[in-house]
């Protein structure tokens, strides 16, 4: 089955430009050119991955990116940002995107980001599975924690980190291998700021103080560590 991808983008050349690459590289693809399209068939239609550019017409990819939130926590995301807007890159993350890529960006570079984000890593987890961590119990189907009879709210990507974490708990995790790992790529650069973006959301919603995580932990010029957890 081909892999089906929704592409908004308001720049014609562009947009069409990424259609031509992605049916030419083996995809179904459906396009909208404005941000009202782009956020309709975001919510109605089935798509393995949503690409969406920020600056757009009526409705910007930073809302239609908050909106499909709302309703799918599992929906692949990749936002297109214009290279070096810092504001962007950190909002699209904080919204909800999987994934970033700066314009311009080389086709070769994009075709790779896509396929790291529609490869899930098979070795984290199997999606029916429950896992416990001291009183963590996270639904990796439903995309719940539930701690002290709270339950909250997990994207997939924070699934999978916590996943990978509570796998490997007996060592730190450094960015790199988070996004190998969790992300899909494969050859990890120096931009981590997918991963730091991320850990600060999910810090946010279990840490009791996000500014002194106890949970996840910072290993200085190593990563990240789960903390052991007692019932
Ligand atoms: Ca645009």
């Amino acid at each position: 089955m081909k892999p089906k991808i929704l592409i908004v983008e308001d720049e014609e050349a562009i947009l069409k430009g990424l259609c031509d690459v992605f049916v030419y590289n083996g995809y179904e693809v459906d396009s909208a050119i404005n941000g009202k399209d782009g956020l309709d068939k975001s919510l109605t239609g089935n798509y393995h991955l949503i690409i969406l550019d920020i600056m757009l017409p009526e409705v910007d990819g930073l809302t239609i990116c908050n909106e499909i939130r709302k309703k799918d926590r599992s929906q692949p995301i990749i936002m297109l940002t214009a290279k070096g807007d810092e504001d962007d890159i950190i909002k699209g993350l904080k919204m909800g995107a999987d994934d970033y890529i700066p314009k311009p960006f080389s086709i070769k570079e994009l075709l790779a980001r896509v396929e790291a984000v529609l490869r899930r890593s098979p070795k984290i987890i199997n999606e029916s599975e429950k896992i416990t961590w001291g009183h963590f119990d996270i639904d990796t189907q439903n995309l719940t924690l539930t701690m002290d009879s709270k339950t909250i709210e997990l994207t997939r990507r924070e699934v999978d980190i916590l996943s990978y974490l509570i796998k490997y708990h007996n060592r730190p995790i450094s960015r790199n291998e988070l996004l190998k790992e969790v992300w899909g790529y494969n050859n990890p650069g120096m931009d981590t700021r997918t991963v730091d973006i991320h850990m600060a959301k999910l810090r946010k919603k279990i840490e009791k103080d996000p500014q002194k995580p106890s949970l996840i932990t910072t290993v200085r010029g190593e990563g990240y560590k789960i903390e052991p957890m007692h019932r």
